[in-house]
């Protein structure tokens, strides 16, 4: 095809899809007005159409027979909206109210997301008077903010509940000690419990700290290109002295030539946590293995790094749990060896804030399978062999 003519193809091809969403905008226009436009609209105050056509809150004006008279775009797309109604009865009965006494009320609701599942929205309705016979709706989505807050409150809830635990220890010991001042044996007993709660309270304020940032609004300010092999070697460094200590051998398969765009604390500190969880969660006498490979094919092409134990695996029915927060499948047990509870929320919000994801292979006696999966950097792609 010579360059005019497919000029030419191009253009007609740009003005048909103009057309069709002009169509295609006016045809909503029209349905939305013929839900909102039964018969002709009793006398709204000047200006109100304005007014509710700009608003970002969902807007509705509804007549004596609680007719939607007038809705802006937000009430449609948001659902409380349809076929010239209002879907909700909680937000009619507050209509009603305003309309019978004419007071402006406001009030927190949960209404139904639509009419199968029980799943629930929560708003925040405010409701006037309109002219002597209509009444005006605004009303507000806040279920993503209740959903943050509620999170948050949990948050905090259970960092404080796991902070009393070493806190409470310590107090604890150091009575203890006092106790013993005369006790050589005794005291020191005592002082290296109290550097085991230390440790503790360290590392769980440290988690809680890591997680907050990873949960800020941009978890990669400035991402760089990160070789793979050196965030391996580093995390299993972490462990290595903890490995010594209970006869464990890390072995570690990753080449050189493996690079990422990310974060390399970030990486370091996700893979850092899944082998200290796999020595950590381990018996005596056992393989860690670290390893890295390209997933050929698919696009985005990635790399997978998985880190393997023989450890005593993780009942089936808390494999889809254990990323939660503070979620443990035997919280004792978790604590007693130094656990947090919030290692794998961690790697879960690195994996995803580089566009990756963390999943698990479990079974029962036999051992893990972390395995993180990470876009390859783009620039380098062709370097790897
Ligand atoms: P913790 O600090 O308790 O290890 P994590 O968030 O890192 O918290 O892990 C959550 C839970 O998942 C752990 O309490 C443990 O029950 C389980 N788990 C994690 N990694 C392993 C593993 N390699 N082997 C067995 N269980 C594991």
């Amino acid at each position: 095809m010579d360059a005019q003519l497919v000029a030419a193809v191009a253009g007609l091809v740009g003005l048909l899809t103009g057309v069709f969403a002009t169509l295609a905008f006016s045809a909503s226009e029209k349905e939305q007005r013929a839900d909102a436009d039964p018969k002709p609209p009793p006398l709204m105050p000047p200006g109100v159409a304005h007014v509710l056509a700009v608003l970002r809150s969902s807007a509705v004006v509804l007549d004596e027979e609680d007719n939607v008279v007038r809705a802006s775009p937000t009430a449609y797309s948001f659902g409380i909206v349809r076929n010239g109604r209002i879907l909700a009865d909680e937000l009619l009965d507050l209509a009603r109210k305003v309309r019978r006494d004419g007071e402006i009320r406001e009030a927190e609701l949960e209404i139904p997301r639509g009419p199968l599942g029980g799943g629930t929205l929560s708003v925040l309705a405010r409701v006037a008077p309109l002219g002597s016979t209509l009444v005006l709706l605004l009303v507000e989505d806040r279920t993503e903010a209740r959903r943050v807050d509620e999170v948050r409150r949990d948050f905090v809830a259970n960092v404080s509940h796991e902070l009393k635990t070493p806190v409470g220890a310590m107090a604890l010991l150091s009575e203890a000690l006092l106790d013993a001042a005369d006790d050589p044996e005794a005291v020191r007993r005592f002082a290296g419990r109290m550097q085991t709660e230390a440790a503790r309270l360290s590392h769980l304020v440290q988690d809680v700290i890591d997680l907050s940032r990873l949960q800020g609004h941009d978890p990669l300010r400035a991402p760089e290109q990160v070789k793979l092999h050196d965030v391996v070697a580093e995390a299993v460094d972490r462990s290595r002295l903890a490995a010594e200590a209970k006869s464990i051998h890390i072995g570690m398969a990753a080449p050189e030539n493996v690079v990422v765009r990310g974060d390399a604390q970030q990486l370091v500190m996700a893979l850092g946590n899944l082998v200290e969880n796999a020595v950590r969660h381990s018996p005596n006498d056992t393989r860690v293995s670290v390893g890295v490979r390209r997933v050929v094919g698919g696009s985005p092409e990635l790399v997978e790094v998985t880190v393997t134990d023989e450890g005593p695996g993780i009942p089936e029915g808390d494999l889809e749990r254990i990323f939660e927060r503070f979620y443990r499948v035997d919280a004792a047990r978790s604590r007693n060896t130094g656990g947090t509870g919030l290692g794998l929320a961690i790697v879960k919000h690195v994996a995803l804030g580089h566009g990756g994801e963390v999943t698990v292979w479990s079974a029962e006696g036999t051992g893990s399978t972390f395995t993180l999966r990470l876009p390859l950097a783009a620039a380098i792609t062709e370097e790897i062999a």
